[in-house]
């Protein structure tokens, strides 16, 4: 495959790219399979990442392929406003037969993880004023939360350099992060701070109950560096949610389709919110979808108000709810992850996940180690998890950086083998990097 040369690096507005540097130090894949992505320069890259946390059972599946393809084929899109197609109903009906948890029984499609959340937070709002109290607008986020770069979703940024650019956005009041120096290098969900979650109530006491919507949280947050929710802290936020009657809303792009090791992060920890949005290894990253789950009584509430005549109950939706291709993909995907048993396998082999990330313990600058299911985060010190980045690369793996910390999130399908590579070439490159 040609590489374009810097004159040929043009018209591409790269995202969350730094688009002036690049063409100075551009990185490129060019082919992916399994594990492994190829650099430009033809070397096999070892991924931790799954992309960017979403090819859950691995690079390259032709079983998804030879899905789009004859979905293709077949029938390549249709208008979802008004009319339906088969594939649409069996994915949902799937969905919630073996993703949602019990209780989140209808699915509203969109085609990312942004539009998922943005959606979520319509829902909210619309149905507040279906049950008369329209005064309910406002939502509370949380410190260092990541749900994605639509208006809903940014304006709830809790990494404040998502937001700042942009604006006024939605009103919100944000929740304290649960990154507690005590709980450092705690395996799985760690033990102190619960009690974070009454910070909610201090919010509801200042607001009012009857100004508020919504809480959303990422039960298990992603890109402000794996943070992983206390000990009975999802809990807590159910119960002044319900004794409040407000609305929770688990933003689990990253979480769902067996990244903690279960289908759900809800499922796994037994806390239900009202509703889950979901995307990324909902088509193993093949083809852009999302999904909101949501609780039954949501869905009646828009159906069974008002003039059964009138327009639709939900003026929301896009070109490609439900598109036939991303349908396709994602059912090859489900088929994938049920036929491996890459949920269990993920659950299984993150204990040795866990004991190799935190054999890192120790090393120079290390200051924290998380982890959970097939998660991990690693604290450096200012500036350094860039280099550590840079430095794995060149070793042949590639981690993220988010901040100061490594994140790293591999394809399900990983073996003990690639684990002792990661760990060992991280072992290497941490002290290197800050030489
Ligand atoms: N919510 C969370 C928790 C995410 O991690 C992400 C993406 N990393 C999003 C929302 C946005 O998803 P997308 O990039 O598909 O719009």
């Amino acid at each position: 495959m040609t590489l374009p040369n810097k004159d040929q690096m043009q018209a591409w507005w790269m995202p969350f790219t730094a688009n002036r540097a690049f063409k100075d130090n551009p990185r490129f894949y060019v082919a992916a399979e399994g594990m492994y992505m190829t650099m430009g320069d033809g070397r096999q890259i070892l991924d931790t990442n799954a992309g960017l946390w979403c090819c859950n059972a691995g690079h390259g599946r032709k079983e998804i392929a030879d899905a789009v393809h004859a979905q293709l084929l077949e029938m390549d899109y249709g208008n979802p406003f008004t009319y339906g197609h088969p594939k649409g109903f069996e994915l949902a009906n799937r969905l919630v037969a073996d993703i949602a948890p019990e209780g989140l029984n209808r699915v509203f499609f969109t085609n990312s993880g942004s539009e998922s959340v943005d959606t979520a937070l319509k829902i909210a709002r619309q149905y507040w004023r279906l049950k008369g109290q329209g005064t309910k607008t406002a939502f509370v986020a949380r410190v260092k939360a990541y749900h994605g770069v639509n208006w809903g979703g940014v304006s709830l940024a809790g990494l404040t350099g998502n937001r700042k650019s942009f604006g006024q956005g939605l009103e919100a009041d944000f929740l304290r992060h649960t990154l507690l120096p005590e709980n450092a290098f705690s395996k799985g969900l760690p033990k102190q701070g619960a009690e974070l979650a009454h910070e909610l109530s201090d919010i509801i006491a200042m607001r009012d109950a009857s100004n508020i919507a919504a809480v959303i949280v990422e039960p298990m947050a992603g890109a402000g560096g794996v943070i992983v929710p206390p000990e009975g802290y999802l809990q807590k936020l159910r119960e002044i949610c319900d004794q409040h009657n407000i609305l929770l809303i688990f933003d689990e792009v990253i979480a769902a389709y067996g990244r903690v090791g279960a289908a759900t992060m809800a499922g796994k920890v037994g806390v239900t919110p009202d509703m889950i949005t979901t995307a990324k290894g909902l088509t193993n990253g093949a083809v852009p979808m999302g999904a909101v789950f949501c609780k039954q009584e949501i869905y009646d509430t828009f159906v069974n108000t008002g003039d059964a005549s009138a327009v639709p109950e939900f003026l929301h939706g896009y070109t490609y709810s439900a598109h036939p291709v991303a349908c396709a993909a994602a059912l090859a995907t489900l088929d994938i992850y049920k036929n491996e048993k890459l949920f269990e396998h993920a659950n299984t082999i993150s204990q040795y996940w866990e004991e190799g990330v935190h054999s890192l313990k120790g090393l120079p600058g290390v200051k924290d180690i998380r982890n959970y299911g097939l998660l991990a985060g690693i604290d450096l010190p200012a500036g350094i998890a860039g280099k550590v980045a840079a430095k794995t690369l060149e070793m042949g793996v590639t981690v993220r950086p988010a901040g100061d910390t490594i994140v790293m999130s591999p394809p399900l399908i990983i073996q003990k083998e690639h684990i002792d590579t990661i760990v060992n070439t991280l072992q290497e490159a941490i002290p290197a990097a800050q030489k």
